[in-house]
């Protein structure tokens, strides 16, 4: 092969999983070359909270949260049952707290316990407070010129919201990683640089074709490739072809999460499972189209076609999102639907949480997405359902916040479903005029079906052999959590570490 360029390690993506592999790799002495094919580094993980879900780890211990690694497994163990191997849930169970240990070494990193009830607070050994850290604030002066290659977050980058002078969350995570690897002379960071293909020689791959502002070049990486090049959320004939539910719109990744990595993978040889496999959550409608993540409901209700409440509007997202899946395939939910609310905050929606500013909410009526009505009958004709059954549904939902307990759906029985209204039932009657409806659709915060990779994220083929100098980690790898989100922190926590599994492995690798 006629090599451009050599490298020891070549990361394919710059999210949470891109740049904790290039940094591990970095300091284990490796040399690195990071390509980002957008314009941006930090991918959807730039507009996250950065939260990690990394069970047992110091910064729980330190600062009192709950850091048993026992019952963590237990949960773990029971959730995602034998839908993933177990070697590999153990992998990301037993890595989180070493990874954090390994970045506190380096003053760039800093944590702090954020607590986030686990996913399923019914099932057994469900942690009320969560196993959930978050990266400190970072200044955004430190970042100097790196600043403005760090994708902004959701307010500034859809909304024009400016940033603030302190970073906090997806953007803390992402800052603190480019400023720990501008400190190591041994790692490349390029932008507007998108791998196209993969070059397997026998049963290893060699290296990349790359292309970027130079034109092609082809890269020789000496110990390996991870792509950490996120989810295909963003590409609608691979979305249709693995019957992903959801839209594009839907979509709450840069369009760069475009699926070219994963396609590669599979171009030489790579296995791929849980394909139709996204993180969901039921999606504020914006007069863009698009369908946003939008949680922490503390009122109002979901109603369908008939006029009917269909789920507990408080679950936490995912799970939202796979319900709405399940009524649309068994054809009793169209959407858009509707959440129903009264006055109370002027015309507000109440929804505590979403991801990106609501922004003027006259647009949302100018484009048909709010509808109200003096009463809830005028409001049934406005938004097409049956009147009767509009006004049962509130009636009957307006005994249930009088009785103190939701009897049809659940609705606050879990601490997560609390977390937003400081313990109280996140119900409210509906009942002061005029009333409002505004729209819903399905949104996702990326795919999570992609190449198939063993404990230290080494890509399998579809015979369960490993193909050398190939890792996958993120979005792009088939998420170690199967069809289930455990908890707050999983996608970019299991990212992290089986990016930082890859990097050690390939330090340790023989060439
Ligand atoms: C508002 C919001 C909040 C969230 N909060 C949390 C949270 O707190 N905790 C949590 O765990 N999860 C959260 N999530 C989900 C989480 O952000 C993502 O699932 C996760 O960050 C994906 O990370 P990743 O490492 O797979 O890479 P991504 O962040 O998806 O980055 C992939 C990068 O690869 C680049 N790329 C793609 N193709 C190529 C190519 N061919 N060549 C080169 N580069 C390429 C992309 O441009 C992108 O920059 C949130 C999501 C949203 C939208």
């Amino acid at each position: 092969m006629d090599w451009d360029e050599t490298c020891d390690v070549l990361v394919v993506g710059s999210g949470a999983g891109g740049v904790t592999g290039a940094y591990a790799a970095a300091r284990e002495g490796l040399s690195v070359i990071l390509v980002e094919s957008s314009d941006r580094f930090g991918g959807i993980s730039a507009y996250s909270g950065g939260g990690m879900w990394l069970p047992g780890n110091a910064v729980l211990r330190r600062g009192g949260g709950d850091a048993d690694l026992a019952s963590a497994r237990d949960y773990y163990h029971t959730l995602v049952g034998d839908r993933t191997p177990r070697a590999l849930q153990d992998a990301y169970l037993d890595t989180g707290a070493e990874l954090i240990d390994y970045l506190e070494q380096d003053p760039h990193f800093a944590f702090i316990v954020y607590p986030w009830p686990d996913y399923f607070g019914s099932v057994r050994n469900a942690s009320a407070t969560g196993r959930h850290i978050m990266p400190a604030p970072l200044p955004a002066a430190e970042l100097g010129p790196l600043r403005a290659a760090l994708r902004p977050n959701l307010g500034e980058e859809r909304e024009g919201v400016p940033l603030a002078e302190e970073l906090w969350m997806g953007q803390a995570l992402i800052g603190r990683f480019l400023l720990a690897l501008s400190k190591r002379p041994n790692a490349t960071l390029r932008l507007n640089a998108k791998l196209t293909e993969l070059i397997r020689e026998g049963d290893r791959v060699t290296g990349a074709i790359i292309s970027g502002p130079d034109g092609v070049r082809r890269i020789h990486a000496r110990r390996g490739v991870l792509i950490a090049a996120g989810g295909f959320e963003h590409n609608a004939e691979m979305r249709a072809r693995f019957g992903v539910p959801g839209e594009v719109a839907g979509a709450m990744s840069p369009p760069s999460n475009d699926g070219t990595a994963i396609s590669a993978g599979m171009a030489i040889g790579a296995d791929v499972d849980l394909m139709d496999q996204a993180w969901w959550s039921p999606g504020l409608l914006r007069p863009n189209g698009r369908a946003t993540f939008t949680l922490g409901f503390d009122g109002g209700i979901f109603v369908n076609q008939d006029g009917q409440r269909f789920m507990n509007e408080s679950i936490p997202y995912d799970r939202g999102g796979r319900e709405i899946i399940a009524l649309m395939k068994r054809g009793a939910l169209r959407l858009p639907f509707w959440l129903v609310y009264d006055d109370r905050d002027g015309g507000m929606p109440p929804i505590q949480y979403p991801n990106q500013p609501i922004g003027d909410i006259a647009r949302y009526r100018t484009a048909g997405l709010l509808r109200s009505g003096a009463t809830l009958a005028e409001l049934a004709t406005a938004i097409g359902v049956p009147a009767e059954a509009l006004a049962a549904t509130v009636a009957r939902f307006n005994t249930l916040v009088e009785d103190g307990a939701d009897a049809d759906f659940g609705r606050g029985v879990e601490p997560y479903d609390r977390m937003f209204t400081e313990d109280r039932l996140p119900m409210d009657r509906i009942a002061r005029p005029p009333f409002h409806a505004i729209a819903f659709g399905l949104s996702d915060l990326g795919t999570k079906g992609g190449l198939r990779t063993d404990p230290d994220a080494q890509v399998l083929d579809k015979s369960g052999a490993v193909i050398h100098g190939l890792y996958a980690t993120g979005n792009s790898m088939a998420a170690v959590s199967g069809t289930a989100y455990p908890g707050g922190g999983n996608p970019v926590g299991s990212s992290m570490v089986f990016a930082y599994r890859a990097a050690r492995h390939m330090g340790r690798a023989e060439i």
